[in-house]
């Protein structure tokens, strides 16, 4: 039977990162490769409690709800968002299926065909799945631990005209980085003078190990209404919950909320409702406080690992939060290649070429820090390194 699918279809691609996961799932292999939360931090009697309480206190929890979002859930998300210096109103809010939904309704009532959207390269790979989708071209723009270099930022938007600059510019993902204060200022400057919408997508923002501050969402410095910022509750509470949301212009999120309306009516009625009462009734910021202080620990586990390997070149970005570590090996290692003879060790990682927009660095890889206990760091850790120096002397 020959089914017919649409142009479209050979613009979705499959996630090199959930291919990998799933191979890692079926072995008994130590895992750096996912972007998971630690589960022994998933705060379960408070979400038992909240769920409870949802479903047998409100039957507006189990019926159909509002495309926005639960209105007390957006007056929450406001103020949370104010305590951060980014001050918007409810009506600027749209609640979707995690910040995954909230690029892809972007995309949706953004991009046509050919448009151009500048990155940072290497970028979150499952956006590009999202914008390649929607037949764009994604246009990489230079960076340095800082963020994007200004001037190929502005050649680039000189010359390609982008629809939209998509950052991730708080403990990204993959590189941990984190911009500085002059960069986000810059990027907003632009921005306003060719008139371009900028996309932050920020998973990782609470999850800070440092006293120093992040510098200040970019969202939270715009005065020109050019930005869109997304976050979730994936990191902070439970992925599963599926809750994410997205503030903006009021005249892109409306047409943001059409779009959802046709893709899904509403996020889960029982999982907003839940997350009302959970932000009531427990202290959130006291365990993003507890997820910080374990991710510090095991981050300073890996790191200590990650000093101990005898190869000259090896580099890394010391992350100051988030979930990740981003290595780079001599230019002649070929980390895709290097993760068969990790897996038969019995340890992954994901590779870091998918994550390029343009010009991969094969010999990168990202390492997940927050999903294995100090012990299996060290045990992963220790066959990583095997692997590689192995691979070194070959
Ligand atoms: N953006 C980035 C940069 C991410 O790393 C992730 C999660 N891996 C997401 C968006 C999507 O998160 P969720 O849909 O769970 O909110």
């Amino acid at each position: 039977m020959k089914y017919g699918f649409s142009e479209r279809v050979k613009y979705l691609k499959s996630s090199a990162v959930r291919d990998i996961l799933k191979v890692i799932n079926q072995g008994n292999i130590i895992s750096f490769a996912g972007g998971l939360p630690e589960e022994s931090l998933f705060p379960i009697e408070a979400v038992d409690q909240a769920f409870h309480k949802a479903v047998t206190t409100n039957t507006k929890s189990l019926q159909y709800g509002e495309t926005e979002g639960v209105k007390e859930l957006r007056d929450l998300l406001a103020e949370r968002m104010k305590q951060k210096g980014l001050v918007r109103q409810a009506e600027n809010i749209l609640v979707t299926s995690g910040s995954q939904q909230a690029i892809d309704l972007f995309s949706r009532v953004m991009f046509n065909k050919g448009d151009v959207i500048l990155t940072e390269n290497p970028t979150y790979l499952a956006a590009l799945q999202v914008f390649e989708s929607y037949e764009t071209k994604v246009v990489a723009v230079d960076s340095d631990d800082d963020g994007m270099i200004i001037q190929d930022l502005e050649a680039k938007i000189a010359k390609f005209k982008p629809k939209c600059i998509y950052v991730v510019p708080t403990y990204s993902n993959p590189t941990g980085k984190v911009w500085s204060l002059e960069r986000r200022l810059k990027l907003l400057e632009l921005a306003n003078k060719y008139h371009v919408v900028i996309f932050e997508d920020d998973p990782y923002g609470e999850l800070q190990f440092d006293k120093e501050q992040a510098p200040p969402s970019i969202a939270s410095l715009d005065e020109n209404n050019l930005v869109l910022y997304t976050s979730t509750f994936s990191k902070t509470v439970v992925p599963a919950m599926r809750i994410g949301w997205i503030v903006g212009p009021y005249q892109i999120i409306r047409i943001m909320a059409q779009a959802k309306q046709a893709s899904d009516l509403h996020t889960n009625s029982i999982s907003q409702h839940a997350l009302v009462h959970l932000l009531k009734d427990f202290d959130i910021d006291q365990h993003i406080q507890t997820i910080r202080d374990t991710y510090y620990e095991r981050m300073l586990v890996m790191k200590e690992l990650l000093d101990s390997v005898s190869i000259e070149g090896l580099s890394y970005i010391a992350p100051k939060g988030g979930m990740f570590f981003w290595v780079s090996l001599p230019k002649e290692m070929n980390t895709t290649a290097l993760l068969d003879e990790a897996v038969k060790e019995g340890v992954a990682f994901v590779p870091g070429a998918p994550f390029y927009v343009s010009d991969a660095e094969e010999n990168t890889l990202r390492l997940n820090f927050t999903n294995s206990s100090p012990a299996l760091i060290r045990e992963g850790m220790e066959k990583l390194v095997k692997v590689l120096e192995n691979a070194k002397v070959h």
